[in-house]
């Protein structure tokens, strides 16, 4: 795997494919930096070491058409602000203006080009677009983990015009770290929580770690599935009948790879899906008509405390309960800081795929686990088993 630290930019302009895909306010103000402050270690290193860096990235959707509303020019003060280099800006990606800023671009300067997707090329990973895109660099890097499950021009295409001058930014080398600790190289035992809505966005994360774990926690609303496939009462909860058979296997494979599986044996029920609703803790398999679990009871905490704790490796996606209403965010947040345990005793702890990192920010948990990851269907195709283009694009 090649990587920032192979190279040394001194006199070599490096482009880089960040993902400064940031909320503007309406004043294109950034309201979120986290994206442009996970790029800057892998900037400095470019400046330091005595070169210059062309910054690519995306904005928005715009599809192809100029929309001057999601132009790059907006984030170019901040960006130098966070960089700490006052950074030039280029209104296009591609041509003869943006080869020419580029020429003219010194060592330990930053140089940020326009909206890659003002041009439609970019999405549909276009050869001849991307061989433009490479006359703007000498190494190129890839900092993006946010898009590396695309095969676009600037996450994958462009790669093959630096077949012997590419690597991993930073930032996308922490997420292919992360993902191979759960995957193959963690100390055991390795966890997986697995919470969220249902079973059947999960499933194929589910069917790959199969193999890779010694326990898998699950939680949430994939749980009434499993209880209902094995004979129990799940009231109003949310269920996808057509995958009890799908839950069963599960459970059958998990046995025959020795896998522990871990199920809530309580819920906090509620006698409606609203933040104001009567609650009550009751068995799993016997919650009453009219009832529907929304969050792990107390018993079951105390099961997913004990495994949590005794394990050193640990992957977490999707909450265990409403974690959006307050009433039902208890176990969310138990489970968070039981990580948050885990994690000072020395644990290695990876939050990512889907909407988790909501869940780890609203509740402050970002900084207690080892890592947050960055790209939402990036980590959750890396959990499928996928390999993701713009990661194979330089490793080949
Ligand atoms: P996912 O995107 O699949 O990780 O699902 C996250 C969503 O699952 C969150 O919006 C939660 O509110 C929801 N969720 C978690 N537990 C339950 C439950 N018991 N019943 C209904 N929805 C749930």
């Amino acid at each position: 795997m090649k990587i920032l630290d192979d190279y040394n930019f001194a006199n070599k302009k490096a482009l880089i494919r960040v993902d400064f895909n940031v909320p503007l306010n309406e004043n294109f103000e950034v309201t979120d930096t986290n994206r442009i402050e996970a790029a800057k270690p892998t900037i400095i290193k470019v400046l330091e070491d005595g070169g210059s860096a062309v910054l690519m990235s995306h904005l928005g959707r715009p599809k192809g058409v100029r929309n001057p509303d999601l132009s790059l020019k907006h984030i170019c003060s901040k960006v130098s602000e966070i960089i700490g280099v006052a950074v030039k800006f280029v209104d296009d990606c591609v041509g003869e203006k943006a080869e020419k800023a580029v020429a003219e671009l010194q060592n330990g300067e930053v140089l940020l080009l326009e909206n890659l997707r003002y041009y439609a090329e970019e999405e549909k990973g276009d050869e001849a677009f991307a061989e433009k895109l490479s006359k703007l660099g000498d190494i190129y890097v890839n900092d993006a983990f946010g898009t590396a499950h695309r095969a676009h021009a600037s996450t994958t295409i462009v790669a093959k015009f630096f077949p012997n001058a590419k690597c991993f930014g930073y930032l996308l080398a922490k997420e292919i770290d992360a993902i191979e600790k759960v995957m193959r190289t963690g100390e055991k035992p390795i966890l997986a929580i697995l919470g969220g809505a249902k079973v059947s966005s999960k499933i194929t994360i589910i069917e790959n770690i199969l193999d890779k774990v010694d326990d898998l926690i699950i939680g949430g609303g994939m749980t009434y599935t499993f209880i209902k496939a094995q004979g129990g009462q799940v009231g109003d909860s949310i269920c996808e009948d057509d995958k009890m058979d799908l839950a069963m296997d599960i459970l059958k494979q998990a046995k025959e790879k020795g896998v522990n599986v871990h199920i809530p044996v309580d819920v906090l029920a509620a006698d409606a899906f609203d933040a104001n609703a009567k609650t009550q803790v009751v068995d799993v398999d016997k919650i009453p008509a009219g009832w529907q679990g929304l969050d792990a009871g107390p018993k079951t905490l105390e099961n997913f405390k004990k495994v949590i704790l005794g394990a050193k490796t640990i992957l977490w996606n999707g909450p265990v309960g409403v974690f959006e209403m307050e009433k039902f965010s208890k176990g969310t947040i138990a489970i968070g800081n039981y990580i948050d345990e885990a994690t000072k005793n020395g644990a290695f702890s990876l939050v990512g795929g889907g909407d988790s990192v909501a869940a780890v920010k609203q509740f402050g948990f970002e900084h207690k686990v080892s890592y947050v990851s960055t790209g939402g269907g990036a980590m959750l195709e890396s959990l499928e088993g996928k390999t993701l283009p713009g990661i194979a694009a330089i490793n080949e």
